[in-house]
């Protein structure tokens, strides 16, 4: 039997769980608009978008050189009549028999013409004649018509996320406008009255037990990247009636309510009842390091996540539940992160009862060095690192052993 819980601390749970959890919650947004690919980098697309046409759209010279019938040579140091010259975006003639076209990179392959000499490979010869120095090959540099993309096929999935690959990819088969689910709409507050606001007091005037409010910067800088749309509501002093306002006010028009801090069931943590007075709420202890308490819930048609308020925990809960729950609802089909396998060139005897997350980097060696600070207090740690190792609960790490990285630049994205 277990002990009965005096704080009502709701019951660890694993993180997968409580992902798994979080993300059966998010219904992806069935509102779709049209962008340009100049303005779709970071959105997830919401069409299969499908070629129109074969790419490139004729067979074309990867060489400055000579178009020619490639049976008609036999022999190096040949002399063959240039009949035409055809620059990168002219129509060409058909290629007279007995003769050689002069053709630049990218311009359209001459018809009967079946392989390109670079001009490496010849000497021009007075009165517009050339001499063919190497036998060449049929097909030789030349970019066939559809190498790249066949008209009809697609060319990305409805579900990927846009970057700028992709979104020149889109730009070449014609594109000028692609779907793309809309901007989830997220308010966002932190609650605590020990907060204030760079700008409003100056370090020098800080009351004591007064800190900055670090949480909102990184949230709504995170929040960005993400595609959504942020309504800041800043900061929400330590009280139940000032808390339900905020609520109230977040809850109207928005997908997504985010907070940090106030998430415990202490006296000052007015998050869940507030939350239940509104709504409904499910509290989660997740067995996670940073992290812990993590809630989710509904008020009216808004999710409601509530972050914890220790810096850390803030941004590593959200880079592993948030972010996957925001992908979800724009339809994004990617939502884990890339882990990569590396060796740890540090000690880490002590592991944690839970699963820890711990701010890393790669050093010029090709393995990981650890932030010596893990603390979930110490923002610095994640500033310095550049990716988080999940390592399992109770592992303890020995210079050289394999561990799991995720790195930052992928989370942030
Ligand atoms: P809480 O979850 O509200 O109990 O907060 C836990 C710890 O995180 C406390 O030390 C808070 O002062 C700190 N904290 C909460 N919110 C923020 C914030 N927005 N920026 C920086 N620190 C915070
Ligand atoms: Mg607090």
């Amino acid at each position: 039997m277990n002990a009965p819980r005096p704080d009502s601390r709701p019951p660890l749970s694993s993180l997968d769980d409580a992902l798994a959890a979080l993300l059966a919650q998010a219904a992806p947004l069935v509102q779709t608009e049209a962008v340009s690919p100049f303005d779709a980098d970071g959105r997830v697309l919401a069409e299969d978008l499908v070629s129109a046409l074969q790419v490139p759209p004729q067979d074309n010279s990867s060489m400055d050189g000579y178009a020619v019938r490639s049976a008609e040579i036999a022999d190096e140091g040949l002399l063959l009549p240039v009949s035409q010259r055809i620059p990168a975006g002219a129509a060409p003639q058909p290629l007279q028999p007995g003769t050689a076209a002069r053709i630049f990179t990218g311009a359209p392959v001459p018809a009967g013409a079946d392989a390109i000499v670079m001009q490496e490979d010849t000497e021009s010869v007075e009165q517009g004649q050339v001499r063919i120095l190497r036998v060449p090959g049929p097909g030789q540099w030349i970019r066939r018509s559809g190498e790249d993309i066949t008209r009809g096929s697609t060319v990305l999935a409805r579900g990927v996320r846009l970057g700028p690959a992709a979104q020149g990819l889109a730009a070449s088969v014609g594109r000028d406008r692609v779907l793309v689910a809309r901007r989830p709409r997220v308010a966002l507050f932190s609650t605590g009255d020990e907060l204030v606001m760079p700008g409003e007091v100056a370090p020098g005037a800080m009351k004591p037990g007064a800190i900055y409010n670090s949480n909102r910067f990184f949230l709504r800088s995170l929040l960005l990247r993400l595609g959504c749309e942020v309504e800041d509501l800043g900061i929400v002093p330590d009280r139940r009636d000032a808390t339900v306002q905020a609520l109230r006010q977040a809850s109207a028009g928005n997908d997504v309510i985010l907070t940090s801090g106030g998430v415990s069931v202490g006296e000052e943590d007015h998050i869940k009842p507030a939350v239940q007075q509104l709504g409904t709420l499910d509290l989660w202890q997740i067995a996670m390091k940073p992290g812990k308490p993590f809630a989710h819930g509904r008020i009216g048609a808004a999710h409601f996540i509530g972050l914890p308020g220790n810096p850390v925990s803030s941004f590593v809960t959200f880079l592993l539940l948030v972010r996957p729950f925001l992908l979800k609802l724009q339809g994004a089909t990617q939502l884990a992160p890339t882990a990569i396998e590396l060796p740890a060139h540090f000690d880490w005897p002590r592991a944690d009862k839970r699963r820890e997350f711990l701010r890393a980097r790669r050093d010029d060696q090709g393995g990981l060095e650890l932030f010596p600070n893990q603390s979930s207090g110490v923002l610095t740690s994640t500033a310095w690192a550049d990716g988080l190792i999940d390592n399992p609960a109770g592992k303890a790490i020995a210079r050289g052993d394999p561990v799991r990285f995720l790195p930052l630049a992928e989370l942030m994205a």
